[in-house]
């Protein structure tokens, strides 16, 4: 059989777009080495429980026409992306904001929370010679030893002292009493999973 296009992998934007050019009347075929579609939006079901095999994947955009788009396929859920970082029994919101900074601190006002992170980066003078001087000149040491220390480590297998500065440019910070992780208008988890979700029919 001829086909118009030969997409090579089925997540996310394989998918969309063989769906996509089959509604406009293209052959395709889909070559996916996985035994699933999706990609690493995935997700399976284990003792009754929507496990995200390949780590948890919220839905957010901010684009009225994606959104209208996705629910075509699946019904979704109002999940707000909230995490929070438990260091050593001590829960603080993440990405950092009013309510970390409280938390940490007990500061109310941004310009406490700005003032005490302000203090605290001037413990680096000069450019940052690794990753941990890099952080502790952007949001301060508590921040840094509390919510990045071990986190980083684990990530990297490697101390933040021996790893390059470079790898963090930057670090969001708001001040602002708000955890929602993402500034998208639109997120959400389909209802029932993801692949498996309860299908509707396009
Ligand atoms: C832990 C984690 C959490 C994330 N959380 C979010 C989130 O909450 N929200 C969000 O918007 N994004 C999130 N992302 C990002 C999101 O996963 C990616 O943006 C998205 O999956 C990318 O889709 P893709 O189609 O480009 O690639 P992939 O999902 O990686 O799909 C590529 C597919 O191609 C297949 N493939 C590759 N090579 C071949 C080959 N040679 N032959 C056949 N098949 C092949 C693979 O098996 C795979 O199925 C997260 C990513 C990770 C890792």
């Amino acid at each position: 059989m001829q086909y118009d296009y030969l997409i090579v992998g089925s997540g996310l934007f394989g998918a969309v777009f063989a769906q996509q050019a089959r509604e406009k009347g293209k052959r395709v075929l889909v070559l996916e080495r996985r035994n699933h579609i999706g990609g690493n939006v995935y997700t399976e079901k284990v003792e009754g429980i929507n496990v995200h095999k390949y780590g948890a994947h919220i839905f957010h955009t901010n684009d009225d026409a994606v959104w209208k788009y996705v629910n075509r396929f699946a019904e979704f859920n109002r999940f707000t992306n909230s995490p929070v970082a438990n260091y050593k029994g001590e829960i603080y919101s993440l990405p950092f904001n009013m309510y970390t900074f409280n938390k940490m601190w007990g500061v109310v006002t941004p310009e406490e929370a700005a003032k005490k992170i302000a203090q605290q980066r001037q413990e680096i003078q000069g450019e940052s010679k690794n990753l941990e001087e890099q952080a502790i000149s952007l949001v301060g040491r508590d921040i840094f030893e509390k919510l990045i220390k071990g986190y980083t480590e684990k990530q990297w297998g490697r101390e933040c002292k021996d790893l390059p500065a470079f790898i963090i440019k930057r670090l969001p910070v708001r001040y602002t009493y708000d955890n929602n992780y993402f500034n998208a208008l639109y997120q959400g988890i389909p209802v029932g999973g993801v692949y498996q979700a309860h299908r509707k029919s396009p």
